[in-house]
């Protein structure tokens, strides 16, 4: 495994964030690959590391002024052993091939854990949409997909919103693909409700990393009701993080963006939740404003010269990180169970670092990795994809139905599984596991291709 480790970063060596997510899995899998010889002898690893095919571009826009920029375009087409190419289109100053190789590794194994046909894919763009105007971004979309348009389809690769990538991106995208392919296709998701969006599926990562908390505390017979719950972002997967676990009876103390944080002891009730929905996704503001308006609220700005992040210092009992990877040290791990939180459950992509999971681990605390608890929205893009083919849409109930059906699906997977393997309550090891054998016994029954 060592040896197979250097082999991937000497290929790569500069893609860190895409080494740490494959360590991740591979510490976990060994015991899959001595189980079973004919994993090692059809060399699994190697092939399931290598994306089927890598996309990059150039994407020219011309701003307000009449300036021309460049950025680059991406489309990792990771794995399709078990259905198209699908995951997130994510705009972000900080995209390179070493994130989107990371964010598409991991979608593999959780779009195998939803039980939905989906392979996995991720791509994106170095540009942010941040401080755009709505015709700047208009036209960036439309050149992005004048170029990822003949990569794309309904049955061959289905990208979705990331950071940086909501309604209003994913709109651009789709009327430009429509326009270049002259058909009407479900090749996005994510698409706005009266133009084959499917109900729930803005809310589907954010509820379903709750549902995948609620199964998890039921383990220790207990629930969120009353439970005192810190959450970084503000964006998508924050904001309906927040509803739910309002809805379940918790309590809400922070919130960020970028910038820095706001502390909330009041909690952030619907009436304020309604103000950071407008304040983020309508005028597009600084996550400060909150502190401006509700004066029983702390904020804090974002200090880069502090290795910790003091939002994870405070008294709790669970949290949820929903911005980005790796905004969890092992500091701030140290701090969260200091402060009694008992579970952590990942609404974003990777942001515990390893050391920090460690400290999980070792200290009990219920700990839930990304592509188990974050699969929600993944799993709604896949319902979405299935009203889409049979132009139909289903009833808002039913689709939140199923979601939380497919939460308890992939927690009971987990649980059996590391159960299976000698490590009980190890959702890491019971997540990485039963994705890692759905996908490459499918990659074995399909022959060296
Ligand atoms: P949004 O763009 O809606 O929101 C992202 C939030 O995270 C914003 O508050 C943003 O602040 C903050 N943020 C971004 N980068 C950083 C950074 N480097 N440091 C601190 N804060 C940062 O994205 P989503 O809510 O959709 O995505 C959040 C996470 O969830 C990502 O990891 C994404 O991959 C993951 N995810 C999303 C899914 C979805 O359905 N949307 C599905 C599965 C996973 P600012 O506004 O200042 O940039």
């Amino acid at each position: 495994m060592k040896a197979f480790m250097e082999s991937v970063k000497v290929k790569d060596p500069d893609q860190k964030e895409f080494h740490q997510a494959v360590m991740e899995v591979v510490d976990s899998v060994k015991p899959v690959l001595d189980r079973n010889p004919q994993y090692r002898k059809a060399n699994v690893l190697s092939r399931i590391v290598e994306p089927e095919r890598t996309i990059i571009f150039r994407v020219p826009w011309m701003d307000d002024r009449g300036e021309i920029h460049v950025n680059r375009g991406f489309r990792i087409e990771m794995n399709s052993a078990i259905g198209p190419y699908k995951g997130g289109l994510r705009f972000h100053p900080s995209v390179n091939l070493s994130i989107l190789k990371f964010l598409a590794f991991e979608q593999v194994f959780k779009n195998a854990l939803t039980t939905l046909p989906m392979g996995g894919g991720k791509g994106g763009s170095d540009f942010d949409p941040k401080g755009k105007s709505d015709n700047e971004v208009m036209r960036f979309c439309q050149s992005f997909m004048c170029e990822l348009f003949r990569h794309v389809g309904p049955n061959t690769d289905v990208p979705a919103g990331d950071i940086g990538v909501g309604a209003r991106e994913i709109g651009f995208l789709f009327g430009m693909y429509k326009k270049l392919r002259n058909e009407f296709t479900g090749v996005l998701t994510g698409k706005s409700l009266n133009w084959g969006g499917s109900l729930i599926r803005p809310e589907a990562t954010g509820f379903g990393c709750v549902y995948f908390a609620s199964e998890m505390l039921a383990t220790k017979g207990e629930s969120l009701s009353g439970k005192r719950c810190l959450i970084s972002g503000s964006g998508n997967v924050a904001q309906y993080t927040v509803e739910k676990i309002l809805d379940l009876g918790g309590a809400v103390l922070t919130l960020s963006d970028s910038s820095g944080y706001i502390y909330d002891e009041a909690g952030i009730d619907r009436q304020k939740l309604a103000f950071v929905k407008k304040l983020k996704n309508v005028s597009r503001g600084r996550i400060k404003e909150y502190a401006d308006k509700y004066k029983e609220a702390v904020y804090t700005p974002r200090d880069g010269a502090v290795l910790f992040n003091p939002l994870w210092n405070h008294k709790a009992d669970c949290a949820f990180p929903c911005a980005t990877e790796n905004e969890i040290n092992q500091t701030d791990a140290g701090h969260l169970v200091k402060n009694g939180v008992r579970l952590v459950c990942e609404g974003a992509n990777m942001p515990t670092m390893p050391d920090g999971v460690k400290v999980f681990q070792d200290s009990g605390v219920l700990y839930a990795p990304a592509k188990a608890s974050n699969a929600g929205g993944v799993a709604v893009s896949g319902l979405e994809m299935s009203q889409n083919s049979m132009r139909l849409s289903w009833p808002r109930n039913e689709v939140d139905e199923r979601l939380q059906f497919i939460m308890k699906s992939i927690h009971k997977a987990c649980v059996t599984v590391a159960e299976e393997y000698g490590s009980p309550g190890n959702y890491v090891i019971g997540a990485n596991i039963a994705g890692f054998i759905k996908v490459v016994n499918a990659m074995i029954d399909q022959g060296l291709v």
